[in-house]
Formats: structure tokens, C-alpha cells, sequence
């Protein structure tokens, strides 16, 4: 048995914690002074450490982690992320024994070059591709790559459970509900987001089929995005045009 905790670290990233009641593996450890924290008040014992990618809010933590539990480092090895001693690609299994789990990697290039995300039937560790009713920043390669490994994500099943790596999801929802004011679901997930954000309680994990029925990163071939989009000039109403203009709408937004 395991439980997954969000440790809340800067302004609004979540470091995933899996953990039973004696060991704990986090996900993209930007700071270690919250993980040392959690893992001091709750008697764990830290195991390992995975990376999606390397953006410094997400490896920040690594050294001083590994100073005091020498650990391995699951990620893709980078100069700029010297911590990793477990190289990951494409098609990749990660086993953690203490938990009886295992994730499949899966390349998800569009944020990074070499972001990887870990998944298997009920859970997704996306980093920073994926986010609540939204999507990351382009900073590498092509929002042809980017749509790309969203669709990938998208055709996961619906049940599994998606942990970001940043508390965005109500500013999302604002945008996206710009996009398709009427969608039901999205409105219904505007006040669930809301409430839980008023109790400072955590947006995520959500779930792949909530991200299909309200993230309008994930649904480019909806009539009314299409339609709001051409009322902002939009010309290529292929899946890739719209997800293009999105992007670049939300940039501003
Ligand atoms: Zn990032």
C-alpha cells in the first residue's frame, strides 16, 4: 500500500511524494528543504528520486537530497542535470519494490527536448507537458512536438489519476473557459477548483478523462474552440493550427 502527497515547494510547484508508513521516492525535488521536512515529520526514510525533466525548479533539491540519502536518480541524464545514475528512455520500465509499482516512460519532447513522463494504468507523473485544463510553455523544439506528445498523453485511460507539477489549474480554467464558455463540465470543474484552492487544498491529481472534457489543449477539434479561435483570426482550423494559436493565445492571455 502507498499514498501519493503533494509537498508544496516555491510558489506553486507540487513535489510528488510516494510513500507507506517507512520509505518515500519523490518526484522532481526542485528544493529539498520541503521534502527534508516531510520525510523528518512523517519517519521516512527517502529511497529514490525521479526527474521529468531539468528545468531547475525540478532538480534544484537533488544535491542536498542526495547529501544526506545517497539515492538513485531516475531522469535523462543532461550536462545540465548531472544527478542522474538511472538513464531513461522511451519504452523504459521503472520498478519501485517498496511499493509493489511500476511506470512506464514515455518521451514527451514540446517543453523540453528531453522531457520523459512516467505512467502506468492509474498514474501519470507529466512534470511540466500537462497541466490542469491546460499545458506547458514551448521552450524546446515544436508545438508540433508539444501537440504531439499531449495526444500521446490524451490516449491514456481515462481513470488515471494526472499529477502536475504546478498548481495552475484555476488560471487555466479562466483561459479555457475563454475558449468554450459552454462547456459543462468545464464550469462545473471552474467551482470545484475554486473550492478546493479556497480551502488551500490541492487542484490535482486530476484525471485524464476530466483533462479530455475540459482542457482545450486537448480538444483542438471542438466546434466552439474552432469558432472562437476564427473570431480571433484563425486561419488553419487543423488540430495542429488550432493547438498553435491556443498556445500562443494563452501566452498573452
Ligand atoms: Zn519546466
Amino acid at each position: 500500500m502507498f499514498k501519493i502527497t503533494a509537498i508544496p515547494a516555491f510558489n506553486d510547484n507540487y513535489i510528488w511524494a510516494i510513500h507507506n508508513d517507512s520509505v518515500a521516492v519523490v518526484v522532481d525535488p526542485g528544493d529539498a528543504t520541503p521534502v527534508l521536512r516531510f520525510l523528518e515529520a512523517q519517519g521516512l526514510q527517502l529511497r529514490s528520486i525521479l526527474c521529468t525533466h531539468r528545468h531547475a525548479d525540478h532538480i534544484g533539491g537533488i544535491e542536498q537530497l542526495r547529501g544526506v540519502y545517497n539515492v538513485g536518480v531516475y531522469g535523462r541524464s543532461h550536462p545540465n542535470n548531472p544527478y542522474i545514475n538511472h538513464n531513461l528512455r522511451e519504452g523504459d520500465t521503472v520498478v519501485l519494490d517498496d511499493f509493489e509499482l511500476a511506470f512506464n516512460i514515455i518521451e514527451v519532447p514540446g517543453h523540453l527536448n528531453d522531457h520523459i513522463a512516467y505512467y502506468n494504468d492509474e498514474i501519470l507523473f507529466c512534470g511540466d507537458v500537462l497541466f490542469g485544463a491546460g499545458c506547458g510553455r514551448n521552450k524546446e523544439g515544436t508545438l508540433a512536438q508539444l501537440h504531439h506528445s499531449l495526444e500521446r498523453l490524451s490516449l491514456l485511460p481515462g481513470a488515471t489519476r494526472v499529477y502536475c507539477a504546478h498548481e495552475y489549474t484555476v488560471a487555466n480554467i479562466r483561459f479555457a473557459l475563454a475558449c468554450e464558455p459552454s462547456n459543462s463540465a468545464l464550469q462545473q470543474r471552474a467551482l470545484a477548483a475554486q473550492s478546493l484552492r479556497e480551502q488551500n487544498l490541492p487542484t490535482l491529481p486530476s484525471s485524464i478523462a476530466l483533462e479530455r472534457n475540459t482542457n482545450p489543449f486537448l480538444r483542438c477539434d471542438q466546434p466552439e474552440i474552432i469558432d472562437t479561435l476564427k473570431h480571433r483570426g484563425l486561419a488553419d482550423d487543423s488540430p495542429l493550427g488550432v493547438f498553435t494559436t491556443l498556445r500562443t493565445w494563452r501566452n498573452q492571455f
